[in-house]
């Protein structure tokens, strides 16, 4: 099933609609938010998972440029440099998705980059530069 990270950007005017539950109600899609920043009479941005059929992934999106959302691909790429990690387990608390991880066993630190939302937050947090952002 296609599966794809995009962000959506949308003006003030729709801040208040219910931009995705159309998307799952009417469109079929899943929809999974990472990342969200709305603020009230603002302009709002979210980081969103989407997966479902081809078809429906084209009425979804369809949907959202009628609305006049903004969807753009997330690209930036956040890598785990695995020489430079002293396991030092500082960026486990900060990272909000799970996408870096510690064995209680051993204490053996782990990236799962299908977890990442690239928030970058583990970025100012590791002492050793062991993540890097590519856009
Ligand atoms: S950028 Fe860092 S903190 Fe953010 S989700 Fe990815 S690994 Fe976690
Ligand atoms: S903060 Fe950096 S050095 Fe410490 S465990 Fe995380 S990636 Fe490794």
């Amino acid at each position: 099933m296609p599966k794809k990270r995009i962000v959506l950007t949308f003006p003030n005017r729709l801040v208040d609609q219910p931009i995705t539950y159309h998307l799952i109600k009417d469109h079929n899609l899943m929809v999974n938010i990472l990342r969200a920043n709305v603020t009230p009479k603002e302009e709002g941005r979210l980081v969103v998972e989407v997966s479902g059929k081809k078809k429906d992934m084209e009425s979804g999106m369809n949907y959202l440029k009628e609305m006049g959302v903004d969807t753009q691909p997330l690209t930036r790429d956040v890598r785990w440099h695995k020489d430079r990690c002293t396991q030092c387990t500082a960026c486990i608390s900060i990272c909000p998705s799970g996408a870096f991880v510690v064995n209680r066993e051993d204490m053996s630190v782990s990236f799962k980059k299908d977890k990442c939302i690239a928030c970058e937050l583990c970025i100012p947090i590791c002492p050793y530069r062991a993540v890097e952002v590519l856009f």
